[in-house]
C-alpha cells in the first residue's frame, strides 16, 4: 500500500500550499466583505471580481482543474492548463483538496469545486465528443458552471430507485417532466448545465429504468421556483435550489451514454466526489483545530487559560487522534480506488460515514472552546459546521453508507453460515 504522493504529487501540493497562504488567503476576508455587499444588493449569485481574477492566477501558475483524474483528463489537462499534462490519482490529489479544503474559497478559486468537478468527470468517462466539446469544454475553462439534479421532493430520495420525475423518449427527444430539489449550483448566473437524472423506462430492471440527461438552463420549461437556505443560509453565489422541469424538449443525443445507464453513471460519478468531498473535509477539520489551539491559548477565564481548563486538553488531543486517523483512512480508499476502483466501493462508503462526522466534532469542539462568538461570522466555524452537517445527508446519507459497508462485511461470512 503506497499512500505518499508522487514527485509531482508532491511539488504541486507545495504550489498550492503556497499559493493558498500567499494570494488567496491575504484577500479571503475581501472577499466575503464583497460577498456581503453583493448579497446587500441583491446581486451575489454570480461569480464576483475578486474570484475572477483569483482564478485567473491560478489557471497562470498551472493550479487548475487538479481533480481530472490520471488516464482519463491528460488530454484535457493538457489542453486547458494544469496539471503538468496530466491527471493526478487520487492519492495525489487527497493532500491537494485537504490543503483547498481549509478555505471555503480555494476549491472554487482552483476550478476544483463541487459539483461542477463532479459533472466534468460524469462527461469526461460517459459524454460524447460532441457532450464534451460543447459542455466538458467549458466546465474546465470555467466559462459555465453546472448542477446535478437527481433528489426529488416527493420521494425519498436516498433510495435512487425511486426517482419519479420522467425523461421519455419520443422520436428523436427526450421529454422531461418533474420536480427536483437540492440542486447544487443552481443559483449561479453562469449554470448553463443540468445533468438531469429521470425514469425513462419503468418496465426495465430497477437499475436499467433511468437516464441521465444533459438539460441546458436555458430551455422552455426548465423553472427554478425558489432557492433553499440551509439552517438560514443560501450559500451564495451557488445555492441550492428546486427546479420544476415541464414538458422540457432536448434532442435524444443530451442522454448521457444512452437510456438507461443512469445508474452506472451515478456510481461512477459519486465515487470520487465523495472522496475528494472527504479530503476536503480533513483540512475543515484541521483549520478548526488550530483556530481551537489559538483561541485556547491566548484567553483567560478563572485565572487559566482556556486550554488549562476543564478536560480541554483531552479535547484537542482527541480532535488531532481523530483527524490523523481520518486522513490515514481517506488515503486507503484514495489508494484502493488507484488501484482496484469498483471494488473500493465500501472503502467509499466508510468514509463518507466516518469523516464528516468526524470533522462535525472537531468543529463543534472548536466552536465550544470560541464561545458565543463562534456562532457569529467573525470566524468560519458556524459555516463549517453546517458544512460538515450537510454532507451527512448529500450523497446519501450516513445509514446508507453503513448499509453498504454492512454488506461487504457481512458477505465475508455468508458462506460460513451456510
Ligand atoms: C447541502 C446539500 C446539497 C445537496 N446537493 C445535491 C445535489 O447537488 N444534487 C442532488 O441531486 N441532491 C443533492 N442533495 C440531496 C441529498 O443527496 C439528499 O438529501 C440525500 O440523498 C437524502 O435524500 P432525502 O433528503 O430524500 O432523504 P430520505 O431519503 O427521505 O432519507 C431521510 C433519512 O432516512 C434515513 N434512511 C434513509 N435510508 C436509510 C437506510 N437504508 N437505513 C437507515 N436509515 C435510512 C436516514 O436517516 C436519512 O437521512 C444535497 C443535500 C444537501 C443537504
Amino acid at each position: 500500500m503506497l499512500l505518499s504522493p508522487s514527485p509531482r504529487g508532491a511539488d504541486l501540493g507545495t504550489r498550492v500550499r503556497e499559493f493558498i497562504a500567499t494570494v488567496i488567503t491575504p484577500v479571503e476576508s475581501q472577499y466575503f466583505a464583497d460577498l456581503a455587499q453583493a448579497r446587500a444588493s441583491g446581486n451575489a449569485w454570480k461569480t464576483l471580481p475578486l474570484m475572477r481574477q483569483l482564478q485567473e492566477k491560478a489557471r497562470a501558475e498551472g493550479l487548475w482543474n487538479l481533480f481530472l483524474p490520471a488516464g482519463h483528463g491528460d488530454e484535457y489537462a493538457a489542453k486547458f492548463g494544469t496539471t503538468g499534462g496530466a491527471g493526478l490519482t487520487n492519492v495525489d490529489y487527497a493532500p491537494i483538496a485537504e490543503l483547498t479544503g481549509r478555505s471555503f474559497i480555494a476549491p472554487h478559486v482552483f476550478n476544483c469545486n463541487a459539483p461542477d468537478s463532479g459533472n466534468a468527470e460524469v462527461l469526461l468517462r460517459y459524454g460524447s465528443e460532441g457532450q464534451k466539446r460543447q459542455w466538458l469544454e467549458p466546465l474546465l475553462q470555467a466559462s459555465i458552471r453546472s448542477a446535478f439534479l437527481m433528489t426529488e421532493p416527493g420521494v425519498a430520495s436516498s433510495d435512487a430507485t425511486n426517482m419519479q420525475a420522467t425523461a421519455i423518449v419520443e422520436g428523436d427527444h427526450v421529454v422531461i417532466n418533474g420536480c427536483k430539489w437540492w440542486s447544487t449550483g443552481v443559483g449561479h448566473a453562469d449554470c448553463e448545465l443540468l445533468i438531469f437524472m429521470g425514469l425513462s423506462d419503468p418496465n426495465a430492471h430497477k437499475y436499467l429504468r433511468h437516464s441521465m440527461v444533459i438539460v441546458p438552463r436555458s430551455t422552455a420549461g426548465v423553472e427554478v421556483v425558489r432557492m433553499l437556505p440551509t439552517m438560514g443560509w443560501y450559500d451564495e453565489p451557488h445555492g441550492h435550489g428546486e427546479v420544476r422541469l415541464t414538458d422540457v424538449r432536448v434532442p435524444l443525443s443530451n442522454v448521457i451514454a444512452g437510456p438507461g445507464r443512469a445508474f452506472e453513471i451515478a456510481q461512477g460519478r459519486l465515487g470520487p466526489g465523495r472522496v475528494h468531498h472527504c479530503m476536503r473535509l480533513i483540512g475543515l477539520a484541521e483549520h478548526a483545530l488550530e483556530l481551537a489551539c489559538r483561541r485556547a491559548v491566548s484567553r483567560t477565564a478563572f485565572g487559566k487559560p482556556l486550554v488549562n481548563l476543564g478536560g480541554n486538553r483531552e479535547r484537542i488531543a482527541d480532535a488531532r487522534i481523530a483527524i490523523n486517523q481520518a486522513r490515514l483512512h481517506v488515503l486507503h480508499a484514495a489508494w484502493l480506488l488507484d488501484t482496484h476502483n469498483l471494488s473500493a466501493i465500501n472503502a467509499v462508503s466508510e468514509i463518507k460515514v466516518a469523516i464528516p462526522t468526524m470533522a462535525q466534532n472537531v468543529i463543534d469542539m472548536a466552536m465550544q472552546i470560541h464561545g458565543g462568538a463562534s456562532l457569529s461570522d467573525d470566524f468560519p466555524l458556524a459555516a463549517a459546521w453546517l458544512h460538515a452537517r450537510a454532507i451527512r445527508f448529500a450523497d446519501g446519507p450516513d445509514e446508507v453508507h453503513r448499509g453498504v459497508v454492512a454488506r461487504f462485511e457481512i458477505a465475508k461470512y455468508r458462506g460460513a453460515e451456510s
